[in-house]
């Protein structure tokens, strides 16, 4: 039988472009370009190692996100997956993390899987916790943060390398995992690929057919708020010291006045 693996890729604003907050504190999704998140692509390749891999195997990616977050899939699709899931729906403005994981699951469950492959955070909100939630959503074990990953026999296997050990993990699948961005080089989608990913199938899913009511989402749904958000200040210019002999006393009193030495 087919192993199914579906990659969670998100789509966020390119962090090199002006990003801002809306007035109802949400971010500005409209006025910025944006990308697949880059921490989505070790996601993306890990998937296709283990496809290779498998006798036999599926690849799905899904994204929850604007009309735009169509591009996200575009890339993942080029770089080798073979079909998308796109959820969109006017109520999921405002969807938290919460309101997410929810979304995720329900659409993860409509698809059909066994592994569920995330990223380790996103580059935006980046706080790593979904693939957690989305793991207890499904009622499925959870195995995040690996280095390495790999499926054999209906279980999957991996290396989360941390800052006092490295420990060798392993679930029965079904499951879900995250890997990080030291689990291998993500593939650039070659030419082909990217003629080839304008073929394949793109599902497009809103809360109705995932039988989400809108009020378990959107600003109303979440159960974190943004308060207040008050805008970097711009930069200002910095110190120059000239050296005419006196350059590296200067320098020194400058880290000491910086409490830097
Ligand atoms: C239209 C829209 C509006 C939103 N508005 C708000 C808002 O106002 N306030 C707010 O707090 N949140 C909002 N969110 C949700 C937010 O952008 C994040 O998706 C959510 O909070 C997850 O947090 P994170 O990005 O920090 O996930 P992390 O836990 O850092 O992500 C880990 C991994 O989970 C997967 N993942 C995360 N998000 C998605 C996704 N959307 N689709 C597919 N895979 C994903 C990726 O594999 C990622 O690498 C909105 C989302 C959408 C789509």
């Amino acid at each position: 039988m087919s192993l199914r693996i579906v990659v969670c890729v998100k789509y966020v604003p390119d962090a090199t472009g002006d990003r801002h907050f809306a007035e109802d504190l949400t971010v500005d999704r409209d006025d910025v370009d944006g990308l697949l998140s880059e921490l989505d692509e070790y996601a993306v390749e890990q998937a296709l190692q283990i496809a290779d891999e498998a006798d036999d195997a599926e690849i799905t990616v899904l994204t929850v996100g604007p009309e735009d977050a169509k591009d996200a899939l575009r890339k993942a699709l080029s770089m080798g997956a073979d079909k998308a899931v796109h959820v969109e729906d006017d109520d999921l403005h405002g969807t938290d993390v919460l309101g997410t994981s929810l979304v995720l699951a329900k659409a993860v469950e409509k698809t059909g899987y066994d592994l569920v492959i995330c990223g380790m955070a996103s580059t935006d909100g980046s706080m790593g916790v979904l693939p957690a939630l989305l793991a207890e959503r499904l009622g499925v074990p959870q195995v995040t943060l690996l280095s390495e990953v790999s499926v054999e026999d209906g279980t999957v296997k991996g290396r989360r390398d941390g800052d006092t050990a490295t420990e060798q993990l392993e679930a029965s699948l079904p499951a879900v995992v995250s890997v990080t961005d030291q689990s291998g080089e993500a593939r650039y989608p070659s030419f082909k690929g990217i003629m080839a990913a304008k073929k394949k199938p793109v599902t497009s899913w809103d809360l109705d057919d995932l039988e989400i009511d809108g009020d378990e989402v959107g600003l109303d749904g979440a159960w974190t708020a943004v308060d207040s958000a008050t805008e970097r200040p711009a930069r200002t210019a910095g110190t120059i010291v000239k050296d005419e002999g006196e350059g590296g006393k200067q320098l020194a009193e400058f880290l000491a006045g910086q409490k830097f030495i």
